[in-house]
């Protein structure tokens, strides 16, 4: 089968082409197991970050990518909650233990033995990959493969952050970047919260008219000062320097939610001009979420389902990964970037 894999980690800047073609073996499933044929999978930052080495494949060469949208063509013996020509997707959790003190209170996300589609198994960069019965999720009608294959990171994991922020209706909620997850999120927010005040930060012009586009209250550049103060925000921003900014623009008992695997280095000092009581005193709160769990990603299926809610995205060919990977790097974002596999 075509696939696009990672041999090695890399500089990005350096080498623009970390994803090679490689003629794969059609994976060979186990009992509970189903061999899904891919039709799209959207790219995330955190391939930038198996790339670049933040978060290291515990394979390699690894076939990345982990929002996964196929048809099963084959199952195992054991299989019970797939047939052949159900069409499914995958997302970042591809396994966890189900028995542990994490799994067993619905926290699966922090199980010590959690496997990452497309880091510690191969994931969607192919024409074919596996998956146990237990982590493919039904894909409702109303989507294309390109319009689901974003909701199963950029979404899921965005909607596991809003759930994290604890933001109701008539709040105000603040997004650090607009890229592929926090556009998502508002979709969802002002879907679930009519009443919900949403205040994009961003650097790019693209991305702060993407926001208002989609009915933000207020966007700006990361530091500018916004007309009201934030109950939660949620960043997705590759570096420090927006975390120490947005503190002093949230309410008492505010919380930020990271939504990153990994934060770059380069910028670490700029933490120092963290002032604790302009930035943490009165209850403030910096929170980080972790994968996802598989009810994350039924949940923001019905949910994105429910309100007709689609990503904004970009269709490339599996070939053209590459491209699609340097133009995340160099923030040449609109929505989502979705590769079409058949
Ligand atoms: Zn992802
Ligand atoms: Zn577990």
């Amino acid at each position: 089968m075509k696939s696009m894999v990672l041999n090695k980690v890399t500089d990005l800047k350096i080498d623009k082409t970390p994803l090679s073609s490689h003629e794969a073996e059609i994976p060979k499933i186990n009992k509970n197991e189903a061999l899904i044929k891919i039709n799209a999978c959207a790219v995330c930052h955190t391939e930038l970050d198996e790339i670049e080495g933040r978060i290291q494949p515990i394979k390699l060469p690894v076939i990345p990518g982990h929002q996964i949208v196929g048809k099963v063509v084959e199952i195992g013996s054991e299989v019970k909650k797939l047939k052949k020509g159900d069409r499914v997707g995958i997302g970042w959790i591809n396994y966890a233990c189900g028995k542990c003190e994490y799994c067993k209170s619905g926290l699966e996300n922090l199980c010590s033995e959690f496997v990452a589609t497309g880091k510690d198994v191969d994931g969607g960069y192919a024409e074919y990959t596996k998956i146990n019965e237990n982590y493919a999720a039904v894909i409702p009608d109303n989507f294309t493969d390109e319009e689901a294959s974003p909701l199963l990171c950029a979404g899921a994991v965005g909607y596991r952050s809003l759930k994290l922020t604890n933001v109701r209706d008539n709040m105000n909620l603040g997004f650090l970047g607009f890229g592929a997850s926090n556009h998502l999120v508002l979709k969802i927010a002002k879907a679930i919260y009519p009443n919900i005040k949403c205040f994009a930060f961003a650097r790019s012009e693209n991305e702060r008219k993407l926001a208002m586009q989609l009915g933000a209250y207020w966007s700006g550049d990361i530091k500018e000062v916004p007309p009201e103060k934030l109950n939660a925000v949620i960043d997705t921003t590759p570096v420090w320097m927006p975390v120490v900014e947005i503190m002093k623009n949230l309410k008492p008992g505010g919380r930020l939610v990271i939504n990153n695997i990994r934060k770059e280095d380069f910028d670490k000092d700029y933490l120092l001009n963290l002032d604790y009581a302009r930035d943490l005193w009165m209850e403030k709160e910096i929170k980080s979420v972790a994968n996802v769990t598989f009810l994350d990603i039924k949940e923001v299926l019905e949910i994105a389902a429910n309100f007709n809610i689609k990503p904004e995205f970009q269709i490339f060919n599996l070939s053209e990964a590459n491209t699609a990977i340097n133009e995340i790097k160099n923030k040449e974002i609109i929505g989502a970037k979705v590769l079409k596999i058949s």
